[in-house]
């Protein structure tokens, strides 16, 4: 079975549903409530189990309520939570208000994530054992950059989601093998507001890349070939949180599979696409069956 290592984030986003969300100074009433596990790392460790591979999540919880929660919501999707450490402290949280336009404020409190600042030997062994590691920026650098460097020495493929958008070390990038920005981090790493030439842009950092469009699907570039455009499918979008962990998750699993980009590329859009027509994030993600079925 294909084996996929992440080392990332682990958060409790803690939603309020309100009319209007309030201004500085203001008491609103929320209509609803809700806490829903998630983090991009703990989301992609999610996805790319439930599309068929075994998981091992690195990451850190806090030893607090949101902690056990967390883990065990990993577990139970069942992703592999023995190299998840509990430290002092809270858990990461994300603090989100959803107004009724759909619009949402979010405040992120790292907590327990911030202490991912460098691999333990028994991370770096899991990182070696792998087909593939994916990274996001959710954590601090320095803990992305060493693990970024482990899957390297390892000749393991690294995939990086590079969200949220910030300056990378090009050390960083050059033990990328895959960089994953939507079109709105590639503008912002790039200054390229077109995501085609964005990516081309990008290409001189990294072999390969896969902008993420949204509804317009996805473009795929690598060094020395023509670029490919795949389509999204059409479905009505219910709650698009989530769809690019999705995506990114399937996407790992296929491609270290052996399946060849294309293909891997639209076997992950029928991914997405099936999370987008559900609510949550991680709780929307699909099962391998449902895959190669809307896959077909
Ligand atoms: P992110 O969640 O990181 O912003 P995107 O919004 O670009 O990522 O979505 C990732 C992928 O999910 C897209 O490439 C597409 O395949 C799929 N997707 C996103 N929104 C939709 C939608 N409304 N309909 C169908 N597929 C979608």
């Amino acid at each position: 079975m294909t084996h996929i290592a992440v080392f990332g984030s682990t958060n409790m986003d803690l939603v309020a549903y309100v009319a209007k969300a309030p201004q500085r100074g203001e008491t609103v009433t929320g209509r609803e409530f809700r806490t829903l596990p998630g983090g991009k790392g703990a989301n992609q460790a999610v996805a790319a189990a439930r599309a068929g591979a075994t998981v091992a999540m690195i990451g850190a919880v806090g030893n607090d309520a949101f902690g056990s929660g967390l883990r065990s919501a990993l577990d139970h999707s069942g992703v592999d939570t023995d190299l998840l450490r509990t430290v002092e402290g809270p858990s990461g949280t994300a603090h989100i208000v959803v107004d009724d336009d759909g619009g949402n404020a979010i405040v992120v409190v790292p907590g327990a994530n911030a202490s991912l600042t460098a691999l333990s030997a028994g991370d770096t062994a899991e990182i070696a054992a792998a087909d593939a590691l994916l990274l996001q920026l959710e954590t601090p650098l320095e803990g992305v950059l060493a693990a970024a460097r482990a899957a390297r020495e390892s000749g393991v493929r690294t995939l990086l989601t590079p969200a949220p958008a910030q300056p990378l070390p090009p050390e960083l990038l050059a033990a990328t093998d895959l960089l994953l920005p939507n079109e709105h981090e590639a503008a912002a790493l790039t200054g390229i507001d077109d995501p085609a030439a964005a990516a081309a842009a990008l290409l001189s950092q990294v072999p390969e890349v896969v902008v993420t469009l949204g509804a317009a699907g996805s473009l795929y570039a690598a060094r020395g070939a023509a670029p490919v455009t795949v389509p999204a499918r059409r479905v009505t979008a219910v709650d698009t949180t989530g769809a690019g962990d999705t995506f990114v998750g399937a996407l790992a699993v296929s491609l270290a599979e052996g399946t060849p980009m294309p293909q891997a590329l639209e076997w992950a859009s029928a991914a997405s696409a099936l999370s987008v027509q559900r609510p949550g994030a991680s709780a929307s993600m699909p099962y391998r069956t449902e895959i190669d079925g809307a896959a077909g």
